[in-house]
């Protein structure tokens, strides 16, 4: 570990102390020894307001190829309901540390920087990417490297994620933060977009292309509202998915070329046995369904993409709607794992059954670029004060939360903030 010893001068008149309050502001590059955490324990797993618990921790220790990020706001999202929860799995049985800090979305502040980083420097603003890697196999080198044996999710599988004061993260992780944006805005969208972005257009050869067609469930949740938008920019159609008839104007401002009600149809869950009377009835209502997707593309125009992540309960009907050669492309099973589905349609028509996880340094990149460019809106929703990250991660949970994706401040003291002079003049 090496930092840079001549990195440490106050932009203006704050003491230097072993642990601030959240919100107050250290010299710029001051690293105190300890900071304030949402920290998870093996014994704590369950709901959010039980599993997230403030403690003071340590402040981490860079590696020569790390950077430390002063969080000024982070994004909710899954991972950390799952951390919580232990499920699918428990975060410890990833990294072994004492306590988990989740947190997989970040917008921030270098702080100090590992001897071997070049491209940042201490005061860069910055939104960090999810993905690490240890970087020396062959799928980080001319290959892929989400198919890295070294592969994992900050602030999932690793243990230091951006519900803190302080992260530490490799410097691939970072990206330029979009000046147009607040600290909160900026810290919502970038595990959201990165991830809806390779389902999109990282699996060759069924990279969206314009003209065609894309069924987007959830559509007006975190991946949903970022595949909408990525699919009209792309030329594409997308035929969104909600459940609830308030979400519908927004899922069409976002681009939609229609939207579908899951609540007018009743062919959810698994898959009945086949040649069953159950069956039949299914069949019926997910052709309905089908028919419904026909209003919005013209009769006979199957969907060649189906982008999937409630997983259990739609997994039958979005592997019957796809067309001959299309793809299912499916990221998460959040309503449950089991997905079953009726292979004859898989094989006779050929459809592709496609995993897919976050997204490559470049991918995420390439997504970002997108958001500098102002052609896609973060869709924020909501945002939280550092006190209510638990409530934020239960309204998820419970599938409770407004269209968009959510944010939560950490060291910004307030919300409309957009860089490191605005908080410095608001901390005063
Ligand atoms: P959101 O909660 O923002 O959106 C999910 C949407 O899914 C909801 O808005 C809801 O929309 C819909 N939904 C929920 N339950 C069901 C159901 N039973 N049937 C059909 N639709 C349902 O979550 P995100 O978009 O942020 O994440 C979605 C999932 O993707 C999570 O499980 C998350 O962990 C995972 N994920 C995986 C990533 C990866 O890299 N592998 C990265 C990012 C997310 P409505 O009720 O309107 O239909």
């Amino acid at each position: 570990m090496a930092l840079d010893s001549d990195i440490g001068i106050a932009p203006y008149d704050a003491p230097e102390k072993d642990l601030y309050e959240v919100g107050e502001m250290p010299p710029l590059g001051y690293v105190p020894k300890q900071m304030y955490a949402w920290a998870i324990r093996r014994e704590r797993h369950g709901e959010p307001d039980k599993s997230f618990q403030v403690e003071v921790v340590d402040t981490p220790v860079l590696d020569s190829h790390e950077v430390l990020v002063l969080v000024m706001a982070a994004g909710v999202n899954y991972n950390g309901v799952w951390a919580g929860l232990g499920i699918p799995i428990s975060p410890f049985d990833s990294h072994g540390a004492d306590y988990h800090i989740a947190g997989s979305d970040a917008s921030g502040i270098v702080w100090a920087i590992g001897d071997k980083v070049k491209n940042w420097k201490v005061g860069d603003e910055v939104v960090i990417h999810c993905n690490q890697d240890d970087g020396e196999d062959e799928e980080c080198n001319g290959g892929d490297p989400m198919f890295s044996p070294s592969q994992r999710i900050w602030g999932y599988e690793t243990p230091d994620g951006s519900f803190a004061q302080f992260t530490n993260v490799q410097a691939q992780q970072l990206l330029p933060r979009p000046k147009h944006l607040t600290w909160e805005e900026s810290a919502c969208y970038t595990l959201t977009l990165a991830t809806a972005y390779r389902m999109l257009f990282g699996h060759h050869p069924h990279e969206l292309k314009p003209g065609q067609n894309v069924l987007v469930w959830g559509a007006s949740g975190g991946l949903g509202s970022f595949a909408i938008q990525l699919i009209n920019a792309a030329g594409g159609n997308a035929i969104g998915v909600i459940s609830d008839e308030e979400k519908r104007q927004f899922v069409m401002d976002l681009g939609a070329k229609g939207v579908i009600n899951r609540k007018d149809f009743k062919c959810w869950g698994q898959l009945p046995t086949v040649n069953t009377p159950e069956y039949a009835a299914w069949f019926k209502e997910a052709r309905k369904f089908g028919k419904a997707i026909w209003d919005i593309t013209g009769k006979g125009n199957n969907v060649d993409i189906v982008f999937e992540h409630p997983g259990e309960a739609t997994f039958p009907v979005s592997s019957l709607v796809c067309k001959k050669g299309g793809m299912v492309v499916i990221c998460a099973g959040t309503s449950g794992f089991n997905c079953t589905f009726d292979v004859r349609y898989m094989w006779m028509h050929q459809k592709r059954l496609q995993g897919s996880h976050f997204a490559h340094l470049k991918q995420a990149a390439s997504a970002n670029r997108l958001m500098v460019e102002r052609r896609i809106d973060p869709c924020m929703s909501e945002v939280f004060p550092w006190d209510e990250i638990p409530q934020a991660h239960l309204k998820m949970l419970r599938n409770e939360h407004k269209p968009g994706n959510m944010a939560v401040l950490v060291q910004a003291p307030r919300t409309g903030l957009r860089t490191v002079e605005d908080v410095v003049e608001a901390s005063k």
